[in-house]
């Protein structure tokens, strides 16, 4: 089974609830798609080494064949190619490595080269696997990066997803058995679920909401909840001891017993949901 977990709005403790999760469960494998600033490591502080680097396939133009047609640059949508007086000229930044120029070219002028954007890297500690996507500086597209991460998934991982409603996130739940959204109940914490849940329900995916920091703000994460009819899988409340281990680096369910319970059980009604509704 594949959890993703994901959050609207960045902060409100995705990562914490991932890694709670994997480590209450025992579930073995975890996958850090917050590319951008991956942080999963810092709750584990495990050695990781690079598997692998993520690439995006570029065109790169045989001038020989070229005729400067202009067809590729016509194309491409992402403006990743512009037509000079005598060259077509390619912005690598802006490439998504979808093909569409090589498809178009009748003069068979284009071949596809790798260009890295990124790299994997993998570590593990006490029966616990990470994969982890590390976006070079400066790139834009962390999705490519992302599916080269979930590749690892292995059918059974827990996912952190990257924080906010674009993309990038959308690319880490995609394929996801159940989709764990983390809220914190503030008007902010409500207007990137509201978008978060739109999203999700347009995969089809089920879903459910973990409200973090319960206790801060007002009711409107739950009035919201309760006239969509979305299950409030958990709350974790606004607690001082709680916080105390966050900032330490220090999964909570290593240190609150209570809580490594609350976990388990919480796996088990994902899975529930997830397998009634595979058959549906
Ligand atoms: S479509 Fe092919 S031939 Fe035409 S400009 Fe692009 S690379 Fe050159
Ligand atoms: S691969 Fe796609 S995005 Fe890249 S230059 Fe070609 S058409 Fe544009």
């Amino acid at each position: 089974m594949i959890i993703s977990v994901a959050s609207g709005k960045g902060g409100v403790g995705k990562t914490s609830v991932a890694v709670n999760l994997a480590i209450a469960t025992g579930k073995a494998r975890i996958l850090d798609c917050d590319v951008e600033e991956p942080n999963v490591n810092i709750f584990f502080g495990m050695d990781l080494k690079k598997v692998k680097d993520a690439n995006v396939l570029v065109p790169s133009i045989d001038k020989q064949k070229c005729t400067l047609c202009g067809e590729c640059a016509k194309a491409c949508r992402y403006n990743a190619l512009a037509m000079l007086p005598k060259d077509v000229m390619l912005f690598p930044e802006l490439c998504h490595g979808c093909g569409l120029c090589k498809m178009v070219c009748k003069f068979n002028a284009i071949e596809e080269i790798p260009r890295k954007i990124g790299e994997i890297y993998h570590g593990s500690k006490d029966g616990i696997e990470l994969y982890q996507g590390l976006l070079n500086i400066g790139e834009a597209m962390a999705t490519p990066v992302i599916k080269e991460v979930k590749k690892f998934a292995n059918g059974n991982a827990i996912i952190d997803a990257p924080p906010g409603n674009a993309c990038p996130m959308i690319e880490a739940i995609d394929g996801s058995d159940f989709v764990i959204l983390v809220t914190e109940p503030t008007p902010f914490g409500l207007h990137d679920l509201k978008i978060a849940v739109s999203i999700v329900r347009k995969f089809k995916i089920p879903f459910g909401v973990i409200i973090n920091k319960d206790g801060i703000g007002d009711e409107s994460v739950d009035e919201f909840c309760k006239k969509e009819r979305i299950k409030v899988l958990m709350r974790i409340p606004h607690d001082d001891e709680i916080a105390r281990y966050y900032s330490k680096g220090i999964p909570f369910v290593t240190k609150m017993d209570e809580w490594k319970e609350k976990f388990i059980k919480l796996y088990e009604e994902i899975k529930d949901e997830a397998n009634s509704n595979s058959k549906r």
